[in-house]
């Protein structure tokens, strides 16, 4: 199984049946792209094209495609980006990922040290606003 390092774009009216690897569909009309997912798992990706979706830029004959691409439902779970023509895999983030999630869990385990009981119903309360923005953060990174 080959993946796709680049993808090149194809304007079209109708995304075809059948997809080729490595061609970003795109159809202004019908406001959508469609591609086979890039590590080659053949998956067929879509993603509309609308402001509470993705968007497409152009340059110099280049698209790039935001936000990134996450094939949560896949099994490839594949993550990338889509930038002027090229696919960039998300693993090199992975490392923040952890991060985040570590600060979270030592935030947790504060949680757990006993303090009497109005000051941890406090801290807690903060504590579940502080994980909420962290998750919201996240979230929107993970998009
Ligand atoms: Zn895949």
């Amino acid at each position: 199984m080959t993946g796709a390092s680049h993808l090149r774009p194809e304007f079209v009216e109708f995304i075809p049946d059948r997809l080729e690897l490595g061609v970003l569909y795109i159809s202004r009309r019908y406001a959508t792209a469609s591609h086979l997912c890039c590590c080659g798992c053949e998956r067929e990706v879509v993603t509309p094209l609308n402001p509470a979706k993705w968007r497409i830029t152009e340059r110099e004959g280049k698209v790039s495609l935001a936000p990134s691409v996450g094939n949560w439902s896949f099994p490839c779970r594949s993550h990338y980006w889509i930038s002027a023509n090229r696919v960039q895999w998300a693993t090199a983030m992975a490392p923040e990922i952890i991060q985040a999630v570590q600060a979270r869990d030592r935030r947790d385990a504060e949680l757990h040290v006993p303090k009497p009981q109005g000051w941890v119903r406090r801290f807690a309360g903060q504590l579940a606003e502080a994980s909420s923005v962290l998750l919201s953060k996240f979230k929107a990174w993970w998009r």
